[in-house]
């Protein structure tokens, strides 16, 4: 063809999918151009993601440590945050990551392109660079990995004091009072930082419940202690208004438990994402993109023109890293001709508040619904000696059975580290493990992981017909 740039395959957008393609797609021999908008490669999740969230959830966990402590008979002064040089070490993590991506890509021979690509056709990207001059960009096969964007409310005004994720993690100030719209995942991480750092925090959430993802019973550890760190969790209840006055942001809020109109110095919008299928002109290439912004693939993420794939936040929920991750290595093996699919049974979900919440495969509620015959077992954590140890009693483990078989489908944790503690839920499923592959494991003692065993054990004890 006529472009300026020609590679085996392109892939548009350098988050942990993107990149993740392009290293894989390399390392089979493909000559890889990765197209990236901003100078950073990693994406949301390593520049205003996942990362960046993590190091300031640590942070928040040290504050809040140092306080709950004093009622065990530590007794430290009340911790000085110096937000430049937090900040800085934040923005310090995600450059030791971002950078060490520029390197590999270096060493693959990947060529990253900076810009913001669009399709002109089947084979060509055009990207435009910061200063508007334009590069042409041919491909035999394509890798769309363009990611999501926050969704805005599209009745709130424009207003410095109103942020979201992105803004929130520059940490540019701590506001007095805070209002969190939305409380799933990144809004109540993003409220816990806040809390620790100092803000009063209210939490509005339109649903019945917090984490709507995750069972009733798994939330409630967590909603009991937020309740009692935060000013206030309004939910099925909604924002109706926002009027920006010099004061503060009044808010008015609508629902059957709806407080009186509120002044608030800060609100952070976290009310999904949304994925950013319409934004790269994919119908120039024939690419065919949902009302939503979704790209509908197959199990080899290939969409409807064959030698074009998309990964990631782009091609449905959830919207996670290490889905995207999983989806770049399936569609970069595709590419180079091996038969991969993307297999996997299930993808955990972690929400890194304190206590973390975490949960894979069949919820209890889904399990129900769906009309299986189920059992469970449940390990509540304070009979766990390493729980008690570290000043922590309202865990929960809960693993789900199938009836028949013993199986292992689904699992849901409440508790510190429940994130970590999920993964060895996830091996058993995609190994098929049924209850005694569990609970006939030795798990080291003391440790949380022993909850998922004491899990085990007790379906084990619900069955009648044991030989
Ligand atoms: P993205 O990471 O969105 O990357 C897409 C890339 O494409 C971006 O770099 C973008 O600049 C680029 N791009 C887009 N369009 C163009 C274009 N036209 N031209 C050039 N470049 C373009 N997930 C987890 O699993 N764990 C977590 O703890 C977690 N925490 C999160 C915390 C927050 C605050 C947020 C917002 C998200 C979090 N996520 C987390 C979600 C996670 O960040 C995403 O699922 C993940 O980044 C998706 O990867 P992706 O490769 O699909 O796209």
């Amino acid at each position: 063809g006529n472009a300026d740039l020609q590679a085996d395959v392109v892939v548009l957008g350098a988050g942990p999918g993107g990149y993740t393609a392009a290293f894989r797609a390399a390392d089979l021999g493909k000559k890889v151009i990765l197209i990236e908008r901003y100078s950073n490669l990693g994406g949301v999740c390593l520049n205003v993601g996942c990362i960046p969230s993590k190091a300031l959830l640590h942070a928040a966990k040290v504050l809040e440590e140092s306080r709950d402590f004093r009622k065990h008979g530590l007794k430290f002064v009340e911790p000085e945050v110096d937000l430049d040089a937090l900040r800085e070490w934040k923005n310090g993590v995600v450059s030791r990551l971002t950078g060490g991506l520029a390197g590999l890509a270096k060493q693959r021979k990947v060529q990253v392109v900076h810009g913001y690509g669009r399709f002109i056709d089947q084979n060509n990207i055009e990207v435009t660079d910061a200063e508007g001059a334009t590069t042409t960009v041919g491909f035999t096969q394509c890798i769309i990995a363009a990611g999501s964007t926050a969704v805005k409310l599209p009745f709130l005004p424009e207003d410095p004091r109103i942020i979201d994720s992105t803004g929130a993690l520059q940490l540019k100030e701590i506001p007095k009072r805070m209002l969190v719209i939305g409380g799933g995942i990144i809004g109540l991480e993003m409220a816990t930082v806040y809390h620790a750092l100092g803000s009063q925090i209210t939490v509005v959430e339109m649903l019945d419940n917090l984490i709507t993802g995750a069972d009733k019973d798994i939330v409630k550890p967590l909603h009991k202690r937020l309740e009692k760190q935060y000013e206030a969790i309004y939910t099925q209840t909604r924002v109706a208004k926002v009027e920006a006055l010099k004061k503060g942001l009044k808010v008015t809020f609508e629902g059957a438990k709806a407080p009186e109109p509120q002044l608030y110095d800060s609100i952070l919008v976290a009310v999904g994402r949304s994925p950013n299928g319409h934004k790269i002109e994919a119908q120039n290439a024939g690419v065919a993109v949902d009302k939503h912004g979704f790209i509908q693939v197959d199990k080899q993420q290939r969409t409807n023109v064959p030698h074009i794939f998309a990964i990631g936040d782009l091609v449905g929920q959830p919207m996670l890293a290490h889905k995207a991750v999983h989806e770049g290595k399936v569609a970069a093996e595709v590419c180079a001709g091996l038969s991969t699919f993307f297999d996997a049974w299930v993808i955990p979900s972690v929400a890194y508040t304190d206590p973390e919440i975490a949960w894979v495969g069949k919820t209890e509620a889904e399990a129900k619904a769906e009309g299986i015959k189920y059992g469970k077992g449940t390990f509540p954590w304070m009979a766990s000696g390493r729980s008690l140890s570290l000043g922590r009693d309202e865990g929960i483990t809960k693993m789900i059975f199938d009836q028949e078989s013993g199986q292992v489908i689904g699992a849901g944790i409440v508790g510190p580290n429940a994130g970590d503690l999920i993964a060895e839920v996830c091996l058993a499923i995609e190994m098929g493990c049924d209850a005694s592959d569990i609970s006939l494991t030795v798990h080291p003692h003391p440790t949380l992981s022993e909850t998922v065993a004491m899990a085990a054990e007790a379906f084990e004890g619900t069955l009648t017909d044991l030989y």
